[in-house]
């Protein structure tokens, strides 16, 4: 894409009252439009990331059998009275029509998904079965200051499972702690991420939460490095630790962000209704459930807030919203020319270029737009280059370039992806 056609430009500063770094360097970068407190539009460069994070998602949850649904946002009263949430949930929200019928606007799923289920599920036959959908949250949350780290509208995958017996269930569950931590390093802070016991509510003794070290984090979390064990400081305590084998004194204190969750739900959300089957025997069984959370719009917040430098993002190669930024330098026509047969043969083989061919603008202009934006390849043809019979080429995290020619330009960035 050419930059001269994108129509968001990078910004000096981000709105006044932004304090966190997400926010503040994507919204610099043009990559999210800031609505109101917790409220975020996607621009085009923040959706092609978005968008990988999708992907990557998707299809990992594929790959553990999910078949991905979009369910509504609006939901009835009726459902979310029968769970005792409507009244419980002191962050839904509540809208009401011209007819003065309330429903409730979407924070999870569970009052949606447990009554579509019960036209389709009756026997002992259709089970194991896992559903997901990647989709708009509303959530009102209290404190909204911590940019797309916590919305009040955000985007959440959320995968609900659905089994005839416990075995079955801790399979599943198991197997789905693996694809999140699949997930977590496809997107690039898998090395900053743990696995944390949390405190599982009223039916489960725990849950696991995947907890990401970064100083801006909400959460107080205790790792043993050891063993890779982590926990939640809300759950912590002496029988706790003796219960996970866990040395008080090994442990080290961290700020972490939950960018998702698993959860036994048990018959929580099944039983009030009735979700049930029947057995060989013809007896009949309330479903077990299992959720699975991950916040979308969390995790890119979250991979800013710890791969980015005081000048930009960093973005990592599998969620970069480009591959490579090629950057034409001053407003000679040989450069142009030159430039642009290099944006031809990047198009030409297959590569996300983005390519900065605005006119009128200085070297240190473009560079610093460069690092702002974060795109892990840099690509410069100036006058220099030319005369060099190359380009310039540079990693967003290394400090200086090196004169390639267009064929090693192509094998390098084509050997990376
Ligand atoms: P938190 O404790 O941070 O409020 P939660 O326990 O309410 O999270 P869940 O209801 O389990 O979160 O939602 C599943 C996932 O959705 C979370 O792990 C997180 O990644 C994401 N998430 C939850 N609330 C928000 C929010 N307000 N903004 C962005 N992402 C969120
Ligand atoms: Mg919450």
């Amino acid at each position: 894409m050419k930059q001269s056609k994108l129509f968001t430009k990078t910004r000096k500063e981000s709105p006044a009252d932004e304090v966190s770094k997400n926010a503040e360097l994507l919204i610099r970068g043009g990559f999210i439009h800031k609505e109101m407190a917790g409220v975020y539009s996607y621009l085009p460069l923040g959706l092609r990331v978005l968008k990988k994070i999708e992907n990557i998602i998707r299809e990992e949850m594929n790959q553990i059998g999910g078949q991905e649904v979009l369910m509504s946002s609006f939901q009835p009263k009726e459902n979310w009275e029968k769970t005792g949430r409507w009244a419980a949930m002191d962050d839904l929200y509540k809208v009401s029509d011209f007819s003065g019928r309330e429903v409730a606007l979407g924070p999870t799923h569970e009052e949606i998904i447990v009554p579509i289920l019960k036209n389709y599920i009756s026997s002992y036959k259709d089970f194991p079965v896992s559903i997901y959908q990647i989709q708009n949250k509303f959530r009102m949350e209290l404190r909204a200051k911590s940019g797309i780290l916590r919305g009040r509208e955000f985007i959440m995958k959320d995968m609900y499972s659905f089994h005839s017996n416990t075995e079955d269930f801790e399979n599943f569950y198991n197997k789905m702690k693996d694809v999140y931590k699949t997930i977590f390093d496809r997107v690039g802070i898998g090395h900053l991420t743990y696995l944390t016991f949390a405190s599982g509510g009223t039916f489960s003794k725990y849950s696991h939460e995947f907890q990401t070290i970064t100083a801006s984090g909400e959460d107080t979390i205790y790792v043993d490095e050891a063993s890779g064990t982590a926990l939640n400081k809300e759950v912590f305590n002496d029988e706790i630790l003796l219960q996970l084998n866990l040395k008080r004194e090994k442990l080290v204190e961290y700020k972490a962000i939950e960018v998702g969750n698993i959860f036994d739900l048990k018959t929580k959300y099944s039983a009030p209704f009735d979700l049930s089957f029947t057995d060989e025997k013809g007896e009949k069984h309330i479903v077990l459930m299992g959720c699975y959370g991950i916040g979308l719009s969390r995790l890119l917040g979250t991979v800013v807030e710890v791969l980015s430098a005081d000048n930009g993002i960093i973005w990592p190669e599998s969620i970069a919203p480009f591959v490579l930024h090629l950057l034409a330098l001053g407003d000679d026509e040989t450069v142009l020319k030159e430039a642009n047969k290099v944006y031809e043969s990047l198009l030409k083989v297959g590569v996300e270029v983005l390519f900065d061919d605005r006119a009128g603008m200085s070297a240190g202009e473009k560079f610093s737009d460069a690092d702002l934006i974060g795109v892990p390849f840099r690509a410069v043809v100036s006058a220099r280059s030319v005369k060099e019979k190359g380009i310039e080429l540079k990693k967003r995290v290394e400090e200086k370039g090196k004169i390639v020619s267009l064929d090693e330009l192509l094998k390098i960035v084509k050997s990376e992806f």
